[in-house]
């Protein structure tokens, strides 16, 4: 029996991919282990970089998958790039990213095919190609804003196979535009971890991270001075922090 270490804490925060579900698949006990955290710490929460979906689509999968939560309980790096848009008056953009991001933007009156565009967006789209570039190369100012979405470089799926992350792309547009990225709006930037305390008035301490990605989810939660757990998923952890081996042993941390 291993001593429950985070039995103080109020709020425990799920990284999705590699932590909740592979692909289709959940993680071992998911549905389990995430009505104990809400039981035993009061609020769970959801926090992805996956820029490809909108908060209410991720709930949506969720839910179909069994997994007892609120539409409300979702925070996504498209929800944040569109909050970080709004309060830097940048409507006018050009964007690479799902038909799924791209309608999100424009839902919240933000436009991404703008010539007159003042930033320029990358988010996750699995089908971008070179060709998407030439609009950026041509359109965009002397002075425009690099936005990144997320910059994972790869995450896994199902049975062990890992698929490329927007990292890729946020690279070669780096380098056809000769251009470093001026601002990132998901992990491991603490922006994610300081909306859930705002919106349930906690301190950092009296959250938690749990998540598969040392540099996104563990430092976030680490820039932000919350408490941060690794899931392994079986391999071994050479980075100096907690970690357990499959999501289910946090149950015994509770
Ligand atoms: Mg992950």
């Amino acid at each position: 029996m291993r001593k429950k270490i985070y039995s103080k804490v109020k709020c425990v925060v799920f990284d999705l991919d590699g932590t909740i579900y592979f692909g289709k698949n959940l993680a071992d006990q998911a549905v389990q282990i995430i009505d104990y955290a809400r039981e035993k710490a009061g609020h769970v929460f959801f926090a992805t970089n996956n820029s490809a979906k909108t908060p209410l689509e991720i709930y949506e999968k969720l839910h179909e998958r069994g997994i007892h939560l609120t539409p409300d309980e979702v925070l996504t790096s498209s929800f944040l790039l569109a909050e970080y848009l709004l309060k830097h008056n940048l409507h006018q953009t050009i964007t690479i990213g799902t038909d799924s991001l791209k309608t999100f933007l424009h839902e919240k009156g933000i436009s991404t095919d703008s010539k007159k565009a003042k930033a320029f967006v990358v988010g996750y789209d699995p089908k971008a190609t070179l060709k998407d570039l030439d609009y950026p190369l041509n359109y965009l100012p002397k002075d425009y804003l690099f936005i990144a979405a997320n910059f994972e470089r790869s995450y896994p799926i199902e049975n062990g196979w890992k698929t490329p992350g927007a990292g890729a792309m946020v690279k070669m547009a780096e380098f056809v535009l000769q251009k470093e990225t001026d601002v990132f709006v998901g992990k491991p930037h603490s922006v994610m971890l300081k909306w859930i305390a705002n919106k349930f008035e906690l301190t950092p301490q009296e959250i938690l991270m749990v998540g598969d990605q040392y540099k996104s989810d563990i430092q976030m939660a680490e820039n932000f001075g919350a408490h941060a757990l690794l899931v392994t998923n079986g391999e071994a952890n050479p980075y100096p922090c907690k970690h357990i081996t499959a999501l289910a042993q946090l149950k015994e941390l509770l």
